[in-house]
């Protein structure tokens, strides 16, 4: 890829150039800006844009553990309404699996790239896909070995990763990092990566990256420009993804990106933007669910 610069001439590094010496980044943020105060813009331009969202951190609220995340009543309205808007691109990028993001966001089934991009369901009526294998029984049981630190520490399978939530004790942070550290330089096959107030051990060449750059190579993704949102470390390689196919990273301030590296302040004010782009402009995380007359 060629990279546009203030010098004249053009980088094919597949680094974005720094700021001082390329148009490129000002192009970006004149693009991003554009679009944070037009959200209608993304719903509005048929076919021009596909959205990508994480979900813990950006699309809900982080919680003590996985499953206590709240769900507001019209998210999952507003959500099918922004699929629709964009003519059905638009998908999750998760580290939870595709089975769990279904499960949380119940009856909605959007397409979703999980576990890091070691599973894909590229259409919301689809086969989920698992492109690696399951961790294998003597690395989880290494892992349950560390966990047994504490009774507060959580351990997740999920498909080819194993997530370690230490969310109720910070402190053994250190203790964790170093534990399963150990544990994954001693295979070649896999890595560590950290989240918020969680350590994952996932396979090597996987991310949500790459599963953000499979998707766009097919409908209704191929063609649009991408729009990736995330709050964390493991959102990183998507964001930079999209933005080195044209599109743009949306970045969510939380224990991860400060406020002034944000373009949201949080959760609420992502899905408030959301909305917009959806075309919901009277949506409030506060309105009550819609409910049958025989409920
Ligand atoms: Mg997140």
């Amino acid at each position: 890829m060629h990279f546009p610069c203030a010098h004249g001439r053009t980088s094919t590094s597949r680094t974005t150039p720094s700021k001082s010496r390329c148009y490129l980044p000002l192009v970006m943020q004149h693009l991003k800006s554009a679009l944070l105060e037009a959200p209608s813009e993304v719903g509005g331009v048929a076919g021009r844009w596909a959205l990508f969202i994480d979900i813990d951190g950006t699309l809900l609220e982080m919680a003590p553990t996985p499953d206590a995340v709240v769900v507001p009543p019209n998210l999952i309205g507003m959500l099918d309404a922004l699929s629709q808007r964009l003519g059905g691109a638009l998908a999750l990028s998760t580290g939870r699996s595709v089975a769990e993001a279904d499960r949380i966001l119940a009856p909605l089934k959007l397409i979703t790239s999980g576990v890091h991009g070691t599973e894909v369901r590229a259409s919301p009526s689809g086969e989920t896909t698992v492109l690696v294998q399951p961790t294998s029984a003597s690395l989880l049981k290494e892992i349950m070995e560390v966990a047994r630190a504490s009774p507060d520490i959580i351990v997740e399978t999920k498909g080819a990763g194993i997530a370690v939530h230490y969310r109720k004790v910070p402190e053994l942070r250190p203790y964790l990092e170093a534990e399963l550290g150990r544990i994954a330089a001693l295979r070649d096959t896999i890595v560590l990566r950290p989240g918020r107030r969680v350590l994952e051990v996932l396979p090597k060449g996987y991310s949500k990256g790459a599963g953000l750059a499979s998707l766009m190579r097919a409908a209704p993704f191929k063609g649009r420009l991408p729009i990736m949102i995330g709050d964390d470390y493991g959102d990183e390689s998507a964001l930079a993804i999209a933005e080195e196919l044209g599109g743009v990273g949306l970045r969510v301030a939380g224990e991860y990106f400060p406020p002034e590296r944000a373009d949201f302040s949080g959760v609420v004010a992502t899905r408030r933007w959301l909305a917009r782009v959806a075309g919901v402009e009277a949506y409030s995380d506060d309105l009550p669910a819609f409910q049958p007359a025989d409920a």
